[in-house]
């Protein structure tokens, strides 16, 4: 029996694929081994927005070649797409395979019989247009299901659609589907996950379905515990939809809604679709329908034109807003995007402090949304992760919460009540009942 091991960087999306082609595997009689143990054949699933994508693909190659020398190397993903190549020249590659191969390539690398120079099968990105549905099943607590791929929009410093392809989605019935298979695991919760997800609906390039009616028919699959949205652009991010949540049975009380930057000039030199006024509305609309919803911010320093006047603004619009924690990204410059082209760069050590500020931004944040549900009772999801003699696990609300060490606990969900913050910044709780949710 051949051995098979996998190692994924980036996304949510790449884990639900890097695990959909591991199942195919495992159909066709291959044995899935750690990525750590001798395989015969190592895929790496790549991702073009990791920095320094190119010299961790070539660490995590020569960890393969340790490993097992004579193994046979494959290198997929949005890196892959993007520079077929340049990445077959590292040393010890067999494949490179694009993104209207990946999902082919046990039939496409028949047998991983090694030749004399690595197979580069990678299309032009047009052709990337099937849609392959894929989840995850990364731990027994939660699943990453695929939902959507591809992106139409074209914000400047992004490469995403380069690598990716169109807007195109699973159909409503496919992924009523896979909910009900995932339903049968011991999976509480499933997080859709997409390029896009709120331009869900786009089929053979046409819009035939739309994003509320999906969450709709999956809030009635029996099964499983909580459905989380993760990430959605704040001009799909529709009334329709906050609405459904706010009332839904199993979508919880969670949205991460990108702005990317406070200013309005530079939403719109990033060519980004809405700006911060409508930004604030949604946050807004959330708020006064589910008062106690956790808000994530995706937001990047340090774009090109970016003066200090308009990263004060983004500080001080962050700051008035009523959101919960902050993803920052350092803006870095990326071959083939218009911001790379962009004048006015803004110096690495200014991106770096603008980065550090909001980081601390962040965590102000997340304490004073931690502190407001203090006392409150909440369902807790406990996972797999133990630190110190504790376990932890997240709320509805994604709050993070420590309670002693019990591995009866692991997956299973418990009533909560919340009563202090930590030291390490988790929310210490009470100590009630077990609640069996099993299906
Ligand atoms: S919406 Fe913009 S940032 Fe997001 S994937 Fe599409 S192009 Fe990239």
């Amino acid at each position: 029996m051949k051995k098979v091991a996998f190692y994924t960087l980036g996304c949510k999306l790449n884990y639900s694929e890097t695990s959909t082609i591991s199942r195919m595997f495992e159909d066709k009689g291959y044995q899935k081994v750690n990525f750590e143990e001798e395989a015969d054949i190592y895929i790496i699933n790549t991702c073009s927005v990791t920095e320094n994508a190119d010299k961790k693909c070539k660490k995590i190659v020569k960890e393969a070649k340790k490993l097992s020398p004579d193994s046979y190397v494959t290198i997929i993903g949005c890196y892959a797409q993007l520079k077929p190549e340049e990445i077959s020249t590292i040393p010890g590659v067999d494949a490179v395979l694009g993104a209207a191969e990946k999902f082919r390539l046990i039939e496409l690398l028949d047998g991983f019989v090694k030749e004399k120079q690595p197979k580069i099968l990678a299309s032009e990105i047009k052709e990337a247009t099937n849609f392959n549905n894929a989840y995850s099943i990364h731990d027994r607590t939660r699943t990453f299901l695929k939902v959507q791929d591809g992106c139409n929009y074209g914000c400047a410093f992004c490469t995403i659609p380069l690598a990716r392809g169109k807007s195109r989605s699973d159909s409503i019935a496919n992924i009523l589907d896979a909910a009900r298979e995932i339903a049968q695991t011991d999976v509480k919760e499933v997080v859709l996950t997409g390029v896009n997800i709120g331009d869900f609906g786009i089929q053979d390039g046409r819009r035939v379905e739309k994003f509320v009616d999906l969450i709709q028919a999956l809030d009635e699959v029996e099964g499983i515990n909580r459905f989380r949205i993760s990430s959605i652009e704040p001009n799909l991010l529709t009334n329709e939809a906050i609405e459904f949540v706010a009332q839904s049975k199993r979508f919880v009380p969670h949205f991460h809604i990108p702005l990317q930057s406070g200013s309005n000039k530079i939403l719109r030199s990033m060519g980004r679709r809405y700006l911060r006024e409508l930004y604030v509305d949604r946050v807004t609309k959330i708020k006064t329908l589910m008062p106690h919803c956790c808000i994530g911010v995706d937001v990047i320093v340090g774009f090109p034109g970016e003066t200090d006047e308009d990263f004060l603004d983004t500080y001080n619009f962050l700051n008035e807003l009523d959101i919960s924690y902050l993803h920052v990204f350092t803006y870095s410059e990326r071959a083939n995007t218009r911001a790379a082209e962009m004048e006015e760069v803004v110096p690495m050590k200014k991106r770096n402090e603008r980065s550090k500020m909001l980081r601390i931004l962040s965590e102000k944040k997340r304490r004073k949304f931690y502190t407001e549900n203090l006392g409150n009772t909440y369902t807790v999801l406990f996972e797999e992760d133990i630190e110190d003699g504790q376990m932890h696990g997240f709320t509805e609300n994604y709050i993070r919460v420590a309670a002693k060490y019990d591995p009866l606990l692991v997956n299973e969900t418990k009533e909560v009540t919340l009563v202090q913050i930590n030291e390490k910044g988790n929310v210490e709780v009470s100590e009630p009942e077990l609640v069996y949710e099993k299906h």
